[in-house]
């Protein structure tokens, strides 16, 4: 989402079985992800996919998967969060969200401005879903990084609740939020179902 609206190890190379069977590790980037991430954690800025081009185009609508435990352990997953916030801190074009389908990276991943939060940091959330959606609606703008010059409004629930991935516990955790930033993470989470905000109006 703009600020245009406010105002190595390969794929597969390494499975574990945990004792129980019931957990299976393994990194699940591809090997064109891997090559996009890099593994110069200065590399900076990522190209972004926008629907300027149809390949891109193609990119955006799919759907994300999830981040596994050893994805979220990697360097490339370390990287990958330091390159799109540079990505959406980008003065020349800066936004305040990001889901990483939005630099070619199909994973379940968003980061977010916490405009409800001191300092309104950008807080990034793997594994993330929508549990709830109030009923209570409000019509909004709402401009993207992948859609260039343009900006229209969207109709969004005023509160959600999310659940996400703790990095650091690997266990699952709730919020909700409200106003400006639950507009930021519908935005997001939608791109993560490949559906942008200019096709949310026609929905
Ligand atoms: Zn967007």
């Amino acid at each position: 989402m703009n600020r245009l609206s406010q105002l190595g190890l390969t794929a597969g190379t390494l499975i574990i079985m945990a004792a129980t069977g019931a957990c299976t590790r393994e990194l699940t980037f591809n090997d064109a992800e891997l090559e996009i991430i890099g593994t110069d954690s200065t590399a900076g800025i990522m190209p972004l996919y926008t629907v300027d081009d149809p390949a891109d185009t193609s990119v955006l609508n799919a759907v994300s998967s999830d981040l596994s435990s050893e994805d979220l352990k990697s360097d490339y997953y370390r990287i990958l969060k330091m390159r799109m916030l540079a990505t959406v801190k980008d003065t020349s074009n800066e936004g305040v969200g990001i889901a990483a389908l939005q630099v070619g990276i199909s994973k379940r991943l968003v980061a977010v401005q916490r405009f409800d939060k001191d300092g309104e940091p950008f807080e990034f959330y793997p594994n993330i879903r929508l549990l709830n959606l109030s009923e209570e609606k409000a019509w909004g703008w709402e401009g993207c990084l992948s859609v260039p010059g343009m900006r229209d409004t969207v109709l969004r629930s005023k509160s959600v609740v999310i659940s996400y991935i703790d990095e650091k516990s690997m266990v699952e955790k709730r919020d909700t939020v409200e106003g400006f930033t639950a507009v930021i993470f519908q935005h997001e989470i939608d791109h993560l179902e490949g559906i942008l905000y200019i096709e949310r109006k026609k929905l």
